[in-house]
């Protein structure tokens, strides 16, 4: 049976790209009545340095922006990943099961180590090995997720095929990443070639769930642009990478498909355009503030909800690492 597993770092707030790569379509698959379990990854956000009273207030803020989103706690598992041990546990046996060759590849690793590559952490160089431990505790076969996780999730394939191969078993299932809709890469607005981020350094580059309809509507107006109008044809996006993430963006928002959204605004100037997506994106994204605020009124009742969640899935997790445990050939007496 199918099972999706998902996650989200509370390493800052969340961003319009999560929005529509993410927790939109977390939504969606929950709706299509599959076992969904998904997870604020506190673990991972700490992999680079995380203010302890900030990382509280954001896995909170996540927690709501999950629900606000459709994300229903009593449909879906949620909960954030430190209170279930076996995500910890299964990553170590991961550790010794990944290649140090596999994980240089990595490009993740790569763009957030920047330069100086020696001075990150050992827990950001790991954290694939982590990813792959939060999906296969749960033998989960589904992984719905942006562009930018592909190659972590062909790791994890890695990963559980060299388990199943080492040990002679066919324990792990090979997940299946869900790549999916117009808007599986959203871009920064201040550059077309890069991710649009919660932990970019400039607020400008990105639209945050808690911006309000004036910030997004500055934001969207001072988006770097081309000087030509909008193409005819989607071809005409091509080498316009700036002119193509608006265009993507708009169709994501309007669940429309990105030519439909040419077929409907071709020839536009961006003077007009933009005006006509901040309304879109205002619409769209202003009563799923409004909900989150309200949520965050009562972080008791948010901290209950991650509790509940964490029961739920410790209830899958632990008798799958129990198993494990029984391969690998460690004792369990007690
Ligand atoms: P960070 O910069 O801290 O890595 P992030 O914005 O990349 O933050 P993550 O928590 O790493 O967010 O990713 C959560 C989910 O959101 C993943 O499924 C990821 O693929 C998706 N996602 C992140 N950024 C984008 C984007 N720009 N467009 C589409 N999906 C995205
Ligand atoms: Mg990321």
């Amino acid at each position: 049976t199918p099972r999706i597993f998902s996650g989200i770092q509370p390493s800052g707030g969340l961003t319009l790209g999560n929005y529509l790569g993410a927790l939109k379509r977390f939504a969606e698959k929950q709706n299509e009545g599959i076992q969904t379990i998904y997870c604020l990854v506190d673990m991972h956000a700490i992999t680079v340095w995380q203010d302890p009273a900030k990382l509280r207030q954001q896995t909170r803020e996540g927690a709501a922006a999950f629900i606000a989103s459709g994300v229903d706690p009593a449909r879906s598992i949620l909960f954030n990943q430190s209170q279930v041990s076996a995500h910890a546990e299964l990553a170590w046996i991961f550790n010794c099961v990944a290649r140090l060759g596999w994980m240089n590849r990595m490009t993740q690793f790569k763009d957030k180590a920047g330069k100086n590559a020696e001075a990150a952490s050992l827990g950001l160089y790991a954290y694939p090995a982590l990813m792959a431990a939060d999906i296969m505790a749960y033998h989960a076969t589904h992984v719905p997720v942006g562009e930018d996780q592909k190659q972590h999730l062909e790791l994890t394939r890695d990963i559980a095929t060299k388990f199943n191969h080492d040990y002679g078993v066919d324990f792990f299932p090979i997940v299946e990443p869900l790549i999916e809709g117009a808007a599986t890469r959203v871009m920064s607005l201040r550059d077309g070639t890069k991710k649009m981020s919660k932990s970019d350094p400039s607020d400008q580059s990105r639209i945050n769930l808690t911006d309000d309809a004036d910030a997004i509507a500055a934001k969207i107006r001072k988006a770097k642009t081309d000087p030509e109008p909008l193409p005819d044809s989607l071809d005409g996006l091509k080498d316009r990478p700036e002119a193509r993430n608006l265009v993507n963006i708009y169709a994501a928002l309007a669940g429309m498909t990105a030519a439909e959204v040419i077929a409907e605004h071709a020839g536009a100037q961006f003077g007009t355009f933009k005006p006509r997506l901040a309304d879109l994106a205002v619409s769209v994204m202003a009563p799923i503030t409004t909900e989150m605020n309200r949520l965050m009124q009562d972080p008791a009742e948010i901290d209950r909800i991650l509790g509940e969640g964490a029961d739920r899935a410790e209830a899958i997790a632990r008798p799958i690492l129990t198993q494990v445990y029984d391969i690998v050939g460690m004792i369990r007496s007690r």
